[in-house]
């Protein structure tokens, strides 16, 4: 706690009308769409780390709304109907992002999304191939595009692969830097007169008479209303909640000359990802190899998921290049039972919108103004 507080500092910077926990994607859309309805509330976001740090500024920049594989596994759980409207949401999440931020701004380019299937995977290839129809009529009145998923084999040489029998292309998936992404929005919150606190962690919610009290890392905070954004963390404030964390591991190569890859690719049902970045490949995933010790909420990396990681480098994705790795780190996701996010009030007047399955710079945006709309309605 910080100790010299002037009587001007504990009367201005410690109560607002609004008050944010988290400043992911999901924080942020919030904040941003309850100052541009109500321009004369108080809002203050609260983040624990000195950046935001969870999964926004450390994702792998995919805008995407499914892979096929991806797409039959979320269907089993939602149903046609969910999924559809699950897909739409996603959808209409990018559509949000770049008209509030810009292409340009956020380094978006449509370069297109591939999900790559291995000789041995054939009975998944063939079973996700037959379900392109299926998911192109799906999607059509989403994107207003026929055909957006086809079968791509002939492409699989250009890529330099090894060891990829099957690829099917989504026309429509693109690749954004998601640490622009987070500095334009903290710019159009700033803008706004919305006020952020780094290095201020939550460690309670209490309810008092006179409204909410924030027990933190840097003292005690006032806020008529609380809306909780702390997504794979917020089991730490909100038990009650089904939320499961799962962290990702990253990994960048140094930059590598006459570099194939040109897109956003998928394999293993999601599982692993990787992407062209300034020249370089960045590659995640292997969280299936171990559930449990990648359910946590702490930061880290394992032996077996690197492993895992540098072995498709070489085997699959560089098998003709030398490569190193030169940056490492992890992120941390939330999922869940459902693939929808949690948006409700969970506790009278501390409301919350977490658990984006994955998939939050998709959905994160839409995610988060429908956590103001609903704290907005409670006013
Ligand atoms: C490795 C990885 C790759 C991914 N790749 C993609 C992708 O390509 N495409 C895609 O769409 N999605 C991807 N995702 C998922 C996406 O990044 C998330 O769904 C999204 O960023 C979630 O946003 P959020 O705002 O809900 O949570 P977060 O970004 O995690 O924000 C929550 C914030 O709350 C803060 N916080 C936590 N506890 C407290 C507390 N007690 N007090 C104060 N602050 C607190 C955290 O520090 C954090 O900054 C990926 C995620 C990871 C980890």
């Amino acid at each position: 706690m910080i100790a010299n507080l002037s009587y001007w500092e504990k009367k201005n910077f410690f109560a607002a009308d609004i008050i944010i926990i988290g400043s992911g994607i999901v924080g942020l859309n919030a904040a941003l769409t309850i100052k541009e309805k109500l321009p004369n509330l108080s809002v203050f976001v609260l983040e624990r780390g000195f950046l935001p740090s969870g999964a926004s500024t450390k994702n792998a920049g995919f805008a995407c709304f499914g892979s096929i594989s991806e797409l039959i596994e979320q269907e089993k759980i939602s149903g046609p109907a969910g999924l559809h409207q699950l897909i739409s949401k996603r959808w209409q999440g990018l559509l949000k992002l770049r008209k509030l931020l810009g292409d340009e701004n956020i380094d978006f380019h449509q370069h297109g999304g591939y999900e790559l299937f291995r000789p041995n995977e054939y009975t998944l290839a063939e079973h996700c191939v037959a379900k392109l129809s299926h998911y192109n009529a799906m999607i059509e009145d989403i994107v207003h595009q026929k055909n957006v998923y086809v079968s791509a084999d002939q492409q699989i040489s250009s890529f330099g692969f090894n060891d990829v029998q099957y690829l099917i292309e989504n026309k429509l998936e693109a690749q954004l830097d998601p640490g622009r992404m987070m500095k334009a929005l903290i710019a159009k919150c700033m803008a706004l007169g919305i006020l952020f606190y780094t290095n201020c962690t939550v460690n309670q919610i209490n309810h008092e008479t006179n409204g909410l009290t924030l027990d933190t890392s840097q003292g005690f905070f006032k806020a008529k209303k609380v809306l909780v954004a702390n997504n794979a963390f917020v089991n730490e404030l909100l038990p009650d909640l089904a939320v499961v964390p799962g962290r990702g591991q990253v990994v960048v190569t140094k930059p590598i000359p006459r570099l194939k890859l040109k897109g956003t690719y998928h394999y293993d049902k999601g599982y692993y990802y990787f992407r062209n970045i300034d020249g370089r490949v960045l590659l995640g995933g292997g969280r299936n190899l171990d559930y449990e010790t990648e359910a946590t909420t702490a930061f880290g990396e394992t032996p077996l998921v690197q492993q895992s990681l540098t072995k498709l480098l070489a085997e699959v994705i560089l098998p003709d290049t030398s490569f190193e790795i030169e940056h490492k780190w992890s992120g941390i996701m939330a999922f869940g039972p459902q693939l929808s996010p949690i948006v409700e009030e969970a506790k009278p007047d501390v409301f919350c919108a977490v658990r984006c399955n994955g998939m939050g710079i998709a959905i994160g945006s839409h995610t988060g103004e429908a956590a103001a709309e609903l704290l907005i309605k409670s006013l």
